[in-house]
Order: structure tokens, then C-alpha cells, then sequence
């Protein structure tokens, strides 16, 4: 294609979205038929602009691009399609949101082999779920877990991640491993670097590598369940791939503000003081 230029309409989730000179703006899509492409959309920092709304961060749109070889596109027409105000107005929707789109950035960088359409069905299914009400933390961890072969991280859940030996049960995630391990191997805590699961965290993990998360229905987890898959997974991003989110720091952060109950919040208030110089 070099030299020369074409034409392509494309189903696309603007992922991130930066101002560039005084009017333009520079765009990093999802797109479902070509995976990530950047683009120029000119003159969309306008308001008035007819590219203004569908080239805005969390959109989903129609946009047709002019795709030249390697280089950068341009955006020259475009229809939003779906601006996901029910995750704007939630600031742990929003934020969670922000992660999923950091979690795919992550994908692009990482070079994982991963199909497009796939990908691009499961973020779009994620969001969706996030604004049907299903736990913004849950939707974030089943894309991380199915998104993890992406960045080389294969994690046991069917086997013994020390011995190999089928597992029908785990009570045991081992770091050194790098998954879940058998009760005989779980009683080698220390040496395996052990951590003691939650009961059903297993179970649900397994559940979670079954389906995708569009094919997943109503999902009911103890608070205390969700948090371990949650923390086990961005540990795994972490230590296995050297992926680490920023909006999840934030997502986890808003979280521990919300969860403190008020009096707490009020008893400690009214300890703040300032001192005198
Ligand atoms: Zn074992």
C-alpha cells in the first residue's frame, strides 16, 4: 500500500484521544476489522466539528479512515454510536472503564498475537455488561484473564500447576508455579510461595476460562471472593508480563474512600488538625 491510499469504514472504540497542535486531534482506535490503528482526525478539537464527537475517548463509532501503509491515518468521516453515559456519570464505572481501555493499550504494546474481532467483541461485551450493573472489577478481571496468553502468562487452572496432576479442587495459588496446585503440593506452602484461596475462587476462575465474558449471565461473588480474583490476577499482569494499570490503582484507591464506613470516616475527620509553625 505504499504510496498509495484507501478507503475503509470501521467499527471502532476510541481507546485514547489527545489534542494535537491547536485543532486537531491524534486518536488510538480499536477497531474490530484491523486491531489497534492510530489516526489524525483534523479540526476535531472543535466543537462544531462533525469528527468532535465521534473521535472522543469511550465512544464507540463508525469511522471511515484513510489508511496509508504504516503511516499514521486520517480520519475523514464519522457517526458516534454509542457515547456509554451510564459508565461517564459512575466514577467507578468511569474509572474501571479507563482500565479496560489502558488493559488493550497494554495488548497493542506487548505485541500479543491476539484476533481482532475477538478482542474487540469482548471489550465492547465488557462495557455493555459494566452498564447492565455487573461488577465493573469483575468485567476488568475476566479480560484480564482471558487476555492474559496475550502476554505470554498461561495459568493452571485445570492442572497442578507444581505436579501436573488433574485438579478437581485447589485451595492453593503458587507464585513460584505460576497457578493453582493440588492439596499434596499445597501443603509445600513456604517453598512454593503460596497464597491460601478463598473457597470458590478457584472454582469461579475455572468458570470465568469457560466463557467469555458476553456469555457470562448473572454473576453473584462474595465481596471477599471477588476481591482475591481481582487481586490475584493483577498480580499475575504484574510480576508474569510487567503490566500494571494506573486507572485500576485509582479504581482500588476510590474503592477504600467509599468502603470505610462514616463514622470512621467522621472520627478520624475530626482528629485532622494543623499545627502552628
Ligand atoms: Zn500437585
Amino acid at each position: 500500500m505504499r504510496g498509495s491510499s484507501m478507503l475503509e469504514s470501521l467499527q471502532t472504540l476510541v481507546l485514547q484521544a489527545r489534542p494535537y497542535g491547536e485543532a486537531h486531534r491524534l486518536v488510538t482506535l480499536l477497531t474490530r476489522e484491523r486491531g489497534i490503528v492510530r489516526a489524525i482526525a483534523h479540526r476535531a478539537q472543535l466543537q462544531h466539528n462533525q469528527l468532535y464527537a465521534p473521535t472522543q475517548e469511550l465512544g464507540r463509532s463508525l469511522l471511515q479512515l484513510r489508511l496509508t501503509g504504516d503511516s499514521l491515518a486520517t480520519v475523514t468521516q464519522g457517526t458516534l454510536l454509542d457515547n456509554y453515559t451510564e459508565l461517564r456519570v459512575d466514577m467507578e464505572k468511569l474509572v474501571y472503564s479507563s482500565a479496560v481501555m489502558e488493559l488493550v493499550l497494554n495488548v497493542d504494546r506487548s505485541g500479543g498475537r491476539v484476533s481482532s474481532v475477538d478482542l474487540f467483541d469482548d471489550v465492547i461485551a465488557g462495557l455493555d455488561r459494566m452498564r447492565q450493573s455487573l461488577s465493573p472489577r469483575f468485567v476488568l478481571a475476566h479480560l484480564q484473564l482471558s487476555l492474559l496468553p496475550c502476554f505470554g502468562v498461561a495459568v493452571g487452572i485445570s492442572d497442578c500447576a507444581h505436579c501436573g496432576a488433574k485438579l478437581e479442587r485447589s485451595t492453593g495459588f503458587s507464585f513460584k508455579s505460576g497457578g493453582f496446585v493440588c492439596a499434596d503440593c499445597a501443603v509445600r506452602s513456604a517453598e512454593l510461595r503460596l497464597i491460601t484461596l478463598v473457597p470458590g475462587v478457584w472454582r469461579v476462575m475455572r468458570q470465568m476460562t469457560e466463557r467469555r465474558i458476553g456469555q457470562t449471565g448473572r454473576v453473584s461473588l462474595r465481596p471477599e471472593t471477588e476481591e482475591q480474583i481481582s487481586a490475584l490476577l493483577t498480580v499475575c499482569l504484574r510480576d508474569y508480563a510487567g503490566v500494571s494499570l494506573r486507572s485500576q490503582r485509582v479504581a482500588e484507591q476510590l474503592k477504600g474512600l467509599y468502603d470505610q464506613p462514616l463514622e470512621r470516616n467522621q472520627e478520624c475527620a475530626e482528629k485532622e488538625r494543623l499545627g502552628d509553625a
